[in-house]
C-alpha cells in the first residue's frame, strides 16, 4: 500500500443504498484493499446452488439477515490471514452477534480493525437510490441508474453482461431492509463509538459520488491535500 498513513484494515457501515459497495470498490482499487463482502459471497454461494447457497436464498430474497451461524461458516470457508493484504469489510459485522465473530477472527487470524467508517444517509434517500441500482450478475459491479450509469444503457461496462435488478430490490423489500438496519446496526456502532473511539469515522454519505469518494479519503487520513490522521488503537 502506498499510503502507509491510512487504515490497515477497516470495516466500512451504511444503511442498503447508502454507496458502500461504490466506495469499498474505488478503495480497493486505489488503495489495494481486499474487499471482504458478505453479500456478495453469499450471492456467489446461491449461484453455485452449494449446500451453503441453497440454505441462505430464502434470507436473501425477503430481505431478513442469514443467521450468524451460517455467517460464520461463510467466513470460515472464505476469510484467510490477510499476510500482507488489507482487508475491507463491506457487510460484516450486520449484527451485535456478529462483533465477537469479528473480534475471534481478529486473533486467530493475526489482524486489528483500524477504522470503523460510517456512510451516513437518510432513509428516505437510500429507499430512493434503491429503485435506480443495477448489478452485473456475472461480475457483481454496481451500477446506479442516474448515480453511477454504465456506458450502455443496462449493459456491464466490463463484460458486456445485461444489467439486472437484485431481488431484494423491489420496493416492499427495500422498506424492510432499511428496518432491520435500524434495528441492528445503530447498538453496533454505538458499541464501537464507545470501545473505540478514535477509530470511528463518519462521512456524509448525502453528496455526489465524487465528493463522498474525497470525503472518505480525507477520513481515512489521506494526506496529499488532506488534515485528518487515523488513530491507532
Ligand atoms: P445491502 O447492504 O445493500 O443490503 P449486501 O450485499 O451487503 O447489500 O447484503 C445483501 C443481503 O445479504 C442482506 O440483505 C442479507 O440478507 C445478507 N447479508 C449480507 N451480509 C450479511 C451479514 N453479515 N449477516 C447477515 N446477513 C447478511
Amino acid at each position: 500500500m502506498s499510503h502507509p498513513e491510512i487504515p490497515q484494515h477497516l470495516v466500512i457501515f451504511g444503511r442498503p443504498g447508502c454507496g458502500k459497495s461504490s466506495l469499498a470498490e474505488r478503495l480497493g482499487s486505489e488503495f489495494g484493499y481486499t474487499l471482504i463482502r458478505t453479500g456478495e459471497m453469499l450471492r456467489e454461494a446461491i449461484r453455485r446452488q452449494d449446500f451453503l447457497g441453497k440454505r441462505v436464498e430464502i434470507h436473501l430474497a425477503k430481505g431478513e439477515l442469514v443467521p450468524d451461524p451460517l455467517i460464520f461458516e461463510l467466513l470460515e470457508l472464505n476469510l484467510k490471514s490477510p499476510g500482507t493484504a488489507h482487508l475491507l469489510f463491506d457487510g460484516f459485522p450486520r449484527t451485535m452477534g456478529q462483533v465477537p465473530l469479528l473480534e475471534q477472527f481478529e486473533k486467530r487470524l493475526d489482524f486489528r480493525i483500524d477504522c470503523y467508517l460510517e456512510i451516513e444517509v437518510s432513509r428516505a434517500e437510500a429507499v430512493a437510490r434503491m429503485t435506480g441500482r443495477r448489478v452485473c450478475p456475472k461480475c457483481g459491479t454496481t451500477y446506479h441508474l442516474i448515480a453511477r450509469p454504465p456506458k450502455v444503457a443496462e449493459t456491464c461496462d466490463l463484460d458486456g453482461t445485461p444489467l439486472e435488478r437484485r431481488k431484494d430490490d423491489k420496493k416492499e423489500v427495500v422498506e424492510f431492509r432499511q428496518q432491520v438496519y435500524d434495528d441492528n446496526a445503530l447498538p453496533i456502532l454505538q458499541y464501537y463509538e464507545a470501545r473505540y473511539p478514535g477509530l470511528c469515522r463518519k462521512v456524509n454519505g448525502e453528496q455526489p459520488f465524487e465528493a463522498v469518494y474525497s470525503e472518505t479519503r480525507r477520513a481515512l487520513g489521506v494526506t496529499d491535500g488532506a488534515d485528518q490522521g487515523t488513530a491507532k488503537r
